[in-house]
């Protein structure tokens, strides 16, 4: 097996262009699970772990670039403040030492439905930079997962960064497995609510061919929540609204029985996870102090 290694980006962009089936590794969470059971053989591997500037992350425009390179475990300790949702995801994921080599890049490249960074990207509107030695392009998370498995970049592209618009509001995450640690997602739930919008973000993991939002459950939360004035009153919700949330965040899921779970659990579990966090964020909000600028980064 040939190891290509680049020092820089643009050698890499040159080698993904130079070597279409070379097989990128970042943390190697992913690729080495499949090169030990022997489900991958690449030819060549494409090590990205000396190309130090996908270990960056930097603020541009309010938004935070975070390099496709950077561990969960810097997300955690480098970012919660700024990047909520997508650091209590990180903290489901793994154990320490996966959470140490793993990246939210590898994440996005594996695009599997059960991957724990997508729900909480989805609900926090990301855009995922990817590039290629013809350029480079943003895509928006929404657009990214195009089936299990599968996402938007073209063979000689590959992941640069993920930009975070970090929050004006609460964003919460949630997820159900068979125990609380090194576990793949039954099924999982990002929120986030956006009171200098005054629009709702959500994100469904491990319940549909591909990580994908409750576009009817966004619009229908934001919906009474406007209407009602409870962005700006920050009163309690009325009764049976986290409950309806739920339900509409379980309708927008298209989940399959497998050896983790059926269909009926995950949408249920869904409905659960959509109310509890909900029910979190919005008891946040009640007591936040009222600022609904997002916040300086
Ligand atoms: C024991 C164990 C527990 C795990 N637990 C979880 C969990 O709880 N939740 C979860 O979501 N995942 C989990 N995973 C899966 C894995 O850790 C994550 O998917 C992780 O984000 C992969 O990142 P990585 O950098 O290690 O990717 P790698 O293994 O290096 O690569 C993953 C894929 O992305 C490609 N790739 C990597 N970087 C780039 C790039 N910059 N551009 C283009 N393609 C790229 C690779 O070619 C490969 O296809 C677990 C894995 C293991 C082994």
């Amino acid at each position: 097996m040939e190891f290509l290694q680049p020092t820089t980006w643009a050698e890499a962009l040159e080698a993904r262009a130079a070597h279409p089936d070379a097989v990128p590794i970042c943390g190697g969470t992913d690729v080495m699970v499949g090169i030990n059971f022997g489900h991958l053989r690449p030819a060549q591997l494409l090590d990205l772990t000396r190309v130090a500037d996908l270990r960056e992350w930097t603020t541009e425009e309010h938004a935070v670039r975070l390099g496709a390179g950077v561990s969960y475990a810097r997300v955690i300790t480098e970012l919660g403040d700024r990047l909520p949702g997508l650091a209590m995801a990180a903290r489901t994921i793994g154990s320490p030492q996966i959470r140490n080599r793993g990246t939210v890049g590898g994440n996005l490249a594996t695009a599997s439905p059960a991957g724990d960074a997508h729900p909480a990207l989805l609900a926090a509107d990301a855009v995922v930079e990817v590039a290629s030695v013809r350029g480079s392009r943003r895509i928006p998370v929404t657009d990214f997962y195009t089936g299990p498995k599968r996402n938007a970049m073209d063979a000689d592209e590959l992941v640069a960064a993920v930009h975070i618009t970090p929050p004006s509001g609460p964003q919460q995450y949630s997820k159900i497995g068979t125990r609380n640690a090194m576990v793949i997602a039954v099924a999982a739930f990002g929120l986030a609510l956006h009171p200098d919008r005054r629009t709702v973000g959500t994100g469904i993991g491990s319940a549909a061919p591909t990580p994908r939002r409750a576009p009817a459950a966004e619009e229908f939360l934001a919906g009474e929540l406007d209407a009602a004035g409870l962005w700006e009153s920050r009163a309690e919700l009325p009764a049976g609204l986290a409950a309806r949330f739920g339900e509409l965040v379980a309708g927008s899921a298209a989940p399959i029985d497998d050896v983790r779970g059926t269909a009926g659990y995950r949408l249920h579990a869904l409905s659960v996870m959509a109310r509890r966090t909900l029910t979190w964020a919005w008891a946040e909000h009640r007591t936040a102090s009222g600022n609904d600028s997002a916040k300086e980064v």
